[in-house]
């Protein structure tokens, strides 16, 4: 079920991002683009205080059961056994929350843009660079609209119940932010829309909020049960059948993610700049999980297939790059890349790296027996510097360029500084600050997902089927009830999976009478014959890799390893520590005398991978990436379609403008060569804030010569005479008109900028005009 509210603000707000001089509330938070936002935390917090408003009401005394309810002192700290509304919304120590907030993103910007620039002078229509510059002040004005949606996967009568209370909650708020205790933050909470499984018998002149509002009143008020309405049965659409099983999956970050390591460092929360393949795998669980009724034998049966038993693979998500549109474009990107992190053996001068500008290239090493130490440019040049090579450590792109040089791609990262709170209670940590590092909203990240029974799969996801693939919304990581983690997920079949971080099949990288590098795309878990964590890549432990009767003569190995925790929280798995060697770590070999059908095989290892905890995406490898000889050849290239596109959103100033020129472009020079146009660009100039109709009238009965155009100019009034200026210049007029006309339309789109607009506009006309004028004296 998905509650979606709006929130409109009746007076100055300001939620602050954290950051600011000395004052933690100083900055309006605001997305990457520059837009308001508010974040799920604020949102939760919100919830919380209105909840606790409504069970204070008398007439909600019988639901108090515990202290989180409003009861007295001898109650119990939070409800056991029967739960209050607060400990069922909410959640409490015992009950997991059902509920999640998203963050509120602003409906109107422009408006409340508008409002800020007489007032502060400080435009809140920046974009991505200048997002977290500090401003001195950044108060948003009133009349700002935000939506958000509280959700839940479940759908009954017991949520339906809760949504009452939801919705009853908020619509009694008043306040909101810092500041609500100064007067400033009054708001107003309505409910929008509602999606819901449920059937419900909702009338044709009832809102759906009046109608929330008197289930309200019957559940909770009068104590009747509710009963009015039915369950439509949970229906999955079938899909259309796949040719295989590979799909390559691309992920849209909606809201900040936050991935945490297993290292805390005190309190800071890190985040990976990549969605580890066991978070993505968690999360598609959890999904299945609260989707499904797992009560139902049958159906935990094709669960425990899905999600133990191996019949679902994915791999870590890495950062897609994505060039940039036009300026002009709807859209912020069309076409996205795959990357894949750098190869360990892929060394590059440490002052003039392959990715930046200038570069001294890279060495390939794994195949080189002596491995190099110096950067050759460097040693070549005149002065003979010994610079060391290192590796790069970035995600680097996947894509054919003329250009020589390969390019990295990044992560945009967002930190928030929050005064610790404690969830449960609510109540801040006495001096407790603590920083999220998040990965941004905004993003795409991209991998691959295998999966054995496709149909199954939907039925746990219920996917939407769309000309391009397969959609649906995830939330991943921490933080989800709190306006973290949910994106937007596309399926496209691919042939193959070599087509998702390779761009070029088997045939066309390895002879296996050839050197080859196998490279880790993703970490790798694997054990030598004792089941002892394996450290290290050499002849011994590829051999095993390669199969019986495949003899091999190693070049260089590159390899790390780190420790990681297995865990599985929900499917309740224990926590164990592995040895991982971790992505880009690499081996260069030869084969000896290689069998007809060794290509095949390691086709099928691109395939499978290798080691443990294929799953979760662990063991992903490739021969001869095309990375090493920089994409040469590649087919990469991902148009998104619209639905997986970032709308540019693009002001209400800026799309005036860009009709208004248009409208003004359809004027011919030649109709204005006359002189005296000057006069009437004069009296356009000094008449911007007179009503168009107007303007139009005194040029519609203008009669007049010149002498008495300057008279116009300071009587503003129409005068007659013999010689007819205007109608000598018919065609001048005309088009003036029609272009008024056209400005006076255009202008009813723009109800609350009208009048700034118009005086800008006429301005631009009136110097067109000279324009045109003294551009033919010049001729
Ligand atoms: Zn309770
Ligand atoms: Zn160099």
């Amino acid at each position: 079920m998905k509650l979606i509210f709006e929130l409109t603000t009746l007076s100055d707000f300001h939620i602050g991002s954290g950051y600011g001089k000395g004052d933690l509330d100083s900055v309006l938070l605001k997305d990457r683009f520059g837009a308001p936002v508010l974040r799920g935390s604020t949102l939760k917090g919100l919830l919380r205080q209105a909840i606790s408003d409504l069970m204070s009401l008398d007439l909600l005394e019988d639901y108090r059961f515990c202290q989180k309810s409003n009861g007295n002192n001898d109650a119990q700290p939070y409800c056991t056994d029967k739960l209050c509304p607060t400990c069922r919304i909410l959640g409490n120590p015992g009950v997991s929350k059902r509920w999640r907030i998203s963050s509120a993103n602003v409906k109107n910007k422009e408006s409340v843009a508008q409002e800020k620039v007489t007032r502060n002078r400080v435009s809140l229509r920046t974009r991505t660079a200048e997002a977290r510059q500090l401003f001195s002040e950044e108060n948003c004005g009133k009349g700002a609209k935000f939506t958000f949606q509280v959700t839940t996967e479940a759908n009954g009568k017991e949520t339906l119940e809760e949504a009452t209370f939801i919705t009853a909650a908020f619509r009694m708020l008043k306040n909101f932010g810092a500041s609500r205790r100064r007067g400033k933050g009054a708001c107003q909470i309505h409910l929008h829309d509602l999606k819901t499984e449920l059937d419900l018998p909702i009338q044709e002149q009832q809102t759906v909020e009046d109608y929330l509002l008197a289930l309200f009143k019957e559940r909770w008020l009068e104590g009747e049960e509710l009963s009015n309405f039915s369950k439509i049965e949970d229906e999955v659409t079938p899909v259309t059948t796949s040719p295989n099983n590979f799909f390559r999956i691309v992920v849209l970050t909606e809201e900040p993610l936050l991935i945490a390591n297993r290292q805390e460092a005190g309190y800071r929360y890190k985040s990976h700049l990549y969605i580890p393949g066991s978070t993505l795998f968690g999360a598609l669980a959890w999904k299945a999980a609260s989707r499904r009724d797992l009560k139902d034998e049958k159906t935990y049966e094709k669960f425990i297939k899905l999600f133990k038993r191996g019949a679902l693979k994915v791999t870590p998500l890495y950062p897609a790059y994505f060039p940039k549109s036009q300026e002009k474009s709807e859209s912020i990107a069309k076409t996205i890349y795959p990357t894949i992190p750098s190869p360990l053996d892929l060394l590059s001068c440490k002052l003039y790296p392959e990715t930046e500008k200038g570069s001294h290239g890279f060495e390939h090493c794994a195949i080189k027996k002596e491995e190099p130490k110096k950067c050759e440019v460097c040693l070549s040049k005149e002065k003979k510097k010994e610079t060391p090579l290192k590796p790069l450590n970035e995600y680097l792109v996947i894509r054919s360029l003329s250009s020589k040089n390969l390019k990295k791609a990044e992560v945009a990262i967002k930190e928030e500084m929050h005064i610790s709170i404690d969830l449960d209670t609510g109540k801040t940590k006495p001096g407790e600050l603590f920083s999220y590092r998040s990965i941004d909203s905004n993003q795409y990240f991209l991998g691959l997902l295998e999966v054995d029974d496709f149909q199954v799969f939907n039925e746990f996801i219920n996917l939407e089927n769309g000309e391009e693939g397969f959609f649906f919304n995830l939330t991943i990581g921490k933080g989800i009830s709190r306006g973290y983690g949910k994106v937007r997920v596309w399926l496209q079949n691919v042939d193959s999976p070599a087509d998702v971080f390779l761009g070029k099949p088997i045939q066309e990288r390895v002879n296996v009478k050839e050197p080859i590098t196998m490279t880790l795309l993703t970490g790798a878990i694997l054990l030598d014959k004792w089941s002892r964590f394996q450290t290290n890549l050499d002849k011994k432990m590829l051999e095993e890799i390669l199969g019986p009767e495949v003899e091999v003569e190693v070049f260089n190995s590159f390899v790390k390893t780190k420790n990681i925790d297995g865990f599985n929280g929900y499917l309740g798995l224990p926590k164990w520590r592995d040895v991982v060697l971790v992505s880009g770590s690499s081996i260069g070999f030869k084969v000896k005398d290689p069998s007809e059908e060794f290509l095949t095989t390691l086709q099928k290892l691109e395939e499978e991978g290798i080691g443990l905890r294929k799953a979760e995406g662990f063991g992903r490898i490739a021969f001869n990436h095309p990375i090493y000889n920089r994409n040469a050849g590649v087919k990469t290239r991902i148009r998104l379609p619209n639905s997986m596109r970032i709308p540019r959103r693009i002001s209400q100033q800026e799309s005036f403008d860009k009709r208004w020129e248009d409208s003004l472009s359809t004027l011919n020079q030649n109709d204005f060569s006359d002189n005296s146009w000057i006069a009437i660009a004069r009296w356009i100039q000094e008449n911007v804030q007179t009503a168009i109709p107007e303007l139009i009238n005194t040029l519609d009965e203008l009669n007049f010569n010149e002498g008495n155009i300057k008279d116009l100019i300071k009587a503003r009034k129409v005068s007659r005479t013999k010689e007819l200026f205007l109608e000598k210049n018919t065609k001048g007029r005309e088009a003036l008109i029609v272009v008024l006309q056209k400005l006076s339309d255009i202008l009813k789109d723009y109800e609350n900028l009208k009048q700034p607009l118009q005086v800008k506009a006429l301005k631009l006309l009136a110097d067109k005009l000279a324009d045109f004028v003294l551009s033919e004296g010049e001729q």
